[in-house]
Formats: structure tokens, C-alpha cells, sequence
């Protein structure tokens, strides 16, 4: 049954992905240098981060860039600070409708088929795929489960019916990606986390077996965790149940890779939405213990980091902060409208375009800065920030200009931010 699993055994040096990793957004690409800075700092205490940088086809569209500022951006900062190691440029969850202008600029694909999940992929497909693995009917042991999995042969059917639609999608853009970039050219992701209901282990082994079937050499994988992932602020959700699925899905990556021959570097994908700090722990932990690997997405925290610069710079820095804040009141639906799944945001709670207007430079960093234990700390003002920056967008040059004239502060932020509320935690410890 393993001569069907070729993948990376038979390319000849193919692009692999480093074991730690992190997808630093850039929404202006305007940040790689201080965040580059920050993987810097982590090198020098012995912590190996590739960075990467990410950005979606919607905020392409929304901020009116293309892929190749993101290289160019990425480039730039790599050669001025003279990092020698490996970086990445991520098409970030695209498809096969939008995949063509990534070509050029990226090494990296994340294929997002959640909207796939649930389609059906014809019965038949489900039931060749329980005759083609009768080794995941009955009592299923994966190695750091406690419980064996005890399925049927129903079961499986049921769970490759889910799924077998978006492995299958999977499969046509990476052959896509393959035709134009060459085998073993660019790094694959494969991500679910845009859709309604968590992956449990046994959907995320029998996922990655489709996916194994499809010929994907998929690097890492982003399942939807249970819990909360709302933009900006931290997670939401029962934490000891987070550590027990994330425990249980490093297992079942582990045991996919040794039994279905995947990428031997095959490692979880957590899109945080920016800033999940409370599941850093568990997650360094679970590192710590297993060897595994990880790539951690958190694009928008350096894009409010921006605005934290601005207003900290005081002056006209400082009313451009407010005056995005107002604007972002005016247009609190639009805004809101593409991230209605991924934000809780309590109106009551914003402060009025009138009340900010007379805030201090502290007051406004403050309240928006991510510091759960700051009493002016204000989640609901730092969702709508986050997910504000259409507002920054629309000043065109203003605001460019504006990041110019404040960025020695704004740099600080953008480093302070990533390497001492991200990278030390997750894999150093505080
Ligand atoms: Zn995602």
C-alpha cells in the first residue's frame, strides 16, 4: 500500500520548511525589517524562526497591493539586515480562482478548501476510500492517544464524505501550482480552518490520508481548533480542551507521516488570528515534550502594532491614529462584514469618536495595545482597529507618509511586539 505514497522521497532537494516558523502579515509591507528584527533577536538566543510572509487574496484586494510588494518588501529586509537563513513568502489562502497572480512572488501555497468541506465528492469515492484503508476500521492505536480510535467501517465513510471534496480541490491547485512552479519548488500548506465546526484527531488522520492519496506533499496543515479565534484578541475557549487536541493532533500528524510516508517535516499550521496568547503555553509545551515542529500564523498584529507607533509618536502621528479610529466607527459594518465570523465586537463598549479625540497619546496605546492586564485595555476598540485597516488603505500616501515620519517608533513596537509577546513565549518561555 506505501508505493502509492511517493512525495518528497523522489524529489531531489525540494524546498522544505524550517521546524519553527511564523507568518508575519505585513499589510503595508512597510514592517519586514522590524519583524525580521525580531527573528533576529530569537536567532541570537539560540531559536531557529523562519519568517514568512503571508497575505491573502482579500487583503490583497482590500489594500489595493500585489503579491510581488510582499517579495519585494521581503527582500529588501533580508539583504539590509543581512539574514542568511531561509524565509518565505506565503500565498495565503488561495484558490484555484485566485492562485495565478501568486505565481511569480511566492515559495509557499496555502491551499484553503474549507469551502469545499461538505460537498459532496460522490459515494463512491467515500466508499473506494474505506476499501482502499480497512487499516483505519476497528481498534485504531496512534502512539500519545491514550484511547485507541474505535470506528466502523460507517464512520470512516461518514468523515471521508466530509472531506474527501476538499482533499480532492486540494489536489487540483496543487497540480496547478506544480505545473507552473516545478516539483519540490515551493512549500504546500493545506488549511480548514475557515469553516464552522474543529476537526477532531480522527477527521485530521483520515484528512491527511486524503491528502496523501491526492500526491500532496503537504508541509503543514491548519485545522480549525476548538475554541474561539477572534482577530486581534486572545482565545476564547476551553483551554484544557484545546491541550488535549492539540496534544492528540500532534500524534496523529506523527503517525501519518511514518505510515503514509508524508513529508517528514509535516507539522500543525495555527492560524491565530492574531495574538492567542493564553494557548502559547500549551502549545511550547507540547513542542517541548514531542520534537514536534510548528507554524504559527498572526498577520494583523503588526499592522495595530503600526497604529500603536503612530499614536505613541504623539502630534500628527497621534490624530492620524484617531482620525483612523473615527473612520473606522463610520464604516464599523463594512469592516466588520468579511471577518463577521472572527470578531465579537460590543458596540456598547466603544468609546465615541468624541471621547477619543481628546485621549493622550498613553490613553489611545493603551487601550489598544494587547496587555489583558492594563485596566484601559479595550478589546472590543482593538477588533475593530484590527480589522479597521481598509480605513489606513483609503489615505493612500497620507498614511504611507505618515509611517515614514513615525516609523523609528513604530519599528520598536512592531519588534517588541512580535519577539517578546509572540516568539519568547512560544518557544523560549517567560
Ligand atoms: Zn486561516
Amino acid at each position: 500500500m506505501l508505493d502509492r505514497y511517493r512525495f518528497i522521497k523522489t524529489m531531489s532537494n525540494p524546498l522544505t520548511l524550517g521546524k519553527y516558523s511564523f507568518g508575519v502579515g505585513d499589510r503595508f509591507a512597510r514592517q519586514a525589517k522590524p519583524q525580521l528584527q525580531a527573528c533576529l533577536q530569537a536567532a541570537a538566543a539560540g531559536i531557529d524562526v523562519t519568517p514568512v510572509w503571508n497575505k491573502s487574496y482579500r487583503e490583497h484586494a482590500i489594500v489595493g497591493s500585489t503579491p510581488a510588494s510582499v517579495r519585494a518588501a521581503a527582500e529588501a529586509a533580508v539583504s539590509e539586515l543581512k539574514w542568511t537563513r531561509p524565509f518565505h513568502v506565503d500565498a495565503d489562502h488561495i484558490r484555484i480562482d485566485t492562485v495565478d497572480q501568486f505565481i511569480e512572488a511566492s515559495d509557499f501555497y496555502t491551499l484553503d478548501v474549507a469551502d469545499a468541506i461538505g460537498r459532496p465528492a460522490g459515494t463512491q469515492d467515500a466508499q473506494a476510500f474505506v476499501d482502499r484503508h480497512p487499516e483505519l476500521v476497528g481498534s485504531l492505536h496512534v502512539s500519545g492517544i491514550e484511547e485507541p480510535f474505535a470506528t466502523t467501517p460507517a464512520d470512516i465513510e461518514r468523515i471521508a464524505a466530509k472531506y474527501l471534496r476538499a482533499a480532492q480541490e486540494a489536489g487540483r491547485l496543487y497540480r496547478h501550482i506544480e505545473s507552473r512552479n516545478g516539483e519540490g519548488r515551493f512549500i504546500t500548506e493545506v488549511s480548514l480552518d475557515e469553516t464552522d465546526s474543529p476537526q477532531t484527531p480522527i477527521e485530521l488522520l483520515v484528512i491527511l490520508i486524503a491528502l496523501a492519496d491526492e500526491g500532496i506533499p503537504a508541509q503543514t496543515i491548519a485545522p480549525k481548533f476548538t475554541g474561539r479565534f477572534n482577530k486581534g484578541v486572545d482565545y476564547v475557549g476551553n483551554l484544557a480542551q484545546f491541550e488535549k487536541e492539540f496534544n492528540e493532533d500532534l500524534a496523529v500528524i506523527a503517525y501519518a507521516i511514518a505510515k503514509y510516508n508524508l513529508p517528514q517535516n509535516l507539522k500543525l499550521s495555527v492560524h491565530s488570528g492574531s495574538d492567542k496568547f493564553s494557548i502559547y503555553e500549551p502549545i511550547r509545551k507540547a513542542l517541548a515534550r514531542t520534537g514536534a515542529g510548528i507554524h504559527v500564523k498572526t498577520a494583523g498584529t503588526s499592522w495595530l502594532e503600526e497604529l500603536i507607533g503612530l499614536a505613541e509618536s504623539g502630534g500628527a502621528g497621534l490624530g492620524m491614529a484617531k482620525e483612523i479610529y473615527g473612520k473606522a466607527l463610520d464604516e464599523i459594518d463594512d469592516l466588520c462584514a468579511p471577518y463577521a465570523t472572527v470578531i465579537d465586537i460590543d458596540r456598547a463598549r466603544l468609546p465615541s469618536k468624541e471621547e477619543v479625540h481628546d485621549w493622550s497619546a498613553a490613553q489611545f496605546t493603551n487601550a489598544l495595545r494587547h496587555n489583558p492586564s492594563c485596566e484601559a485595555y479595550n478589546p472590543n476598540l482593538r477588533q475593530l482597529l484590527h480589522v479597521g485597516y481598509k480605513v489606513a488603505a483609503k489615505l493612500g500616501d497620507r498614511y504611507l507618509n505618515m509611517l515614514d515620519a513615525c516609523q523609528a517608533t513604530i519599528s520598536k513596537n512592531v519588534t517588541e511586539n512580535l519577539h517578546e509577546r509572540h516568539l519568547k513565549p512560544l518557544f523560549i518561555g517567560c
